[in-house]
């Protein structure tokens, strides 16, 4: 048996680790790691680790111990620490790595597109565009808007925040995702939303509110995605069962 080890926390990293094993599983043991900020993670077939490895030596340090054989790094557009730490510990070990990167949005006719480089120039960039504004970002980019005193915000979340978040007007909306293009047009008409922030995090998994926000007429302030992870790269999760395919002679 080979074993694959998944950095996960996305949709696309739970349906890889489904259909490796579907179309694996008599070569091939996967365990999924996640860094263990949702409470009850969706289920995710073959093992579930949880937490931080410790930096890139921690990780190829389990790389080493955990007899890995392959690595793939499906975690989020703007999850970068992470992937920096695999593309360092998998030179340093030798394991060979690929990584899933989400291809970027593009523009299109009826788009209202503010492009920043980050929160800061979010909040900025919102201050202008109206009073009701929906923040589809996580935890740590939140702050950036606790000056914006006279604006109401709608913040979606999986589990309530551990702490209250840090700003005047809020709503916390508590959901689940994927979200299809009839649950986020919803949500931008019954809530009045004037303008949506958003990381241009790219793919499908998310884009629905990009749809949504065209046909409304809707601003969207988006925040630039960091570099991606060194290659090999691949778009989706079929290039990475390809890779894998690959590289265990199937
Ligand atoms: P990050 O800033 O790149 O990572 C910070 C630290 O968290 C890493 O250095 C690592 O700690 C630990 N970590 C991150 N992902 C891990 C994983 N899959 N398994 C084990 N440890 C992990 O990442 P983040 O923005 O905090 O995101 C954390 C996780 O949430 C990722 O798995 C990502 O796919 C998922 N996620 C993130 C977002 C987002 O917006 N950032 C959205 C959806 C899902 P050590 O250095 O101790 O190893």
């Amino acid at each position: 048996m080979r074993r694959l080890l998944i950095l996960g926390g996305t949709g696309e990293s739970r349906r890889l680790a489904e259909r490796a094993l579907a179309e694996f599983g008599d070569r091939l043991e996967v365990t999924t790691s996640l860094a263990g900020r949702t409470a009850e993670p969706v289920p995710v077939p073959g093992t579930v680790r949880h937490g931080g490895f410790g930096g890139a030596a921690g990780l190829a340090a389990y790389l080493r111990g955990h007899a890995v054989d392959l690595l793939i790094d499906a975690t989020h557009p703007f999850a970068d620490q992470i992937s920096r730490n695999a593309a360092a510990a998998a030179a340093e070990t030798g394991v060979p790595r690929l990584a899933i990167v989400r291809p970027p949005w593009r523009r299109r006719d009826g788009d209202r597109w503010i492009e920043v480089a980050d929160a800061a120039a979010a909040a900025a960039a919102v201050r202008s565009l109206g009073r009701r504004i929906w923040l589809t970002l996580g935890t740590a980019d939140i702050e950036s808007f606790a000056w914006l005193t006279d604006h109401w915000f709608l913040v979606r979340r999986v589990d309530p925040p551990p702490a209250p978040l840090p700003l005047s007007q809020a709503e916390i909306l508590l959901a689940r995702g994927p979200f299809t293009l009839d649950d986020e047009r919803r949500i931008l008409k019954e809530r009045r939303i004037d303008a949506v922030v958003s990381r241009a995090s790219g793919g499908s998994a998310t884009i629905a509110k990009i749809h949504a926000a065209r046909e409304l007429g809707i601003p969207v302030v988006l925040i630039a995605r960091p570099a991606p992870p060194p290659e090999p790269t691949v778009p989706t999760v079929d290039g990475a069962l390809a890779w894998l395919g690959l590289r265990l002679g199937a």
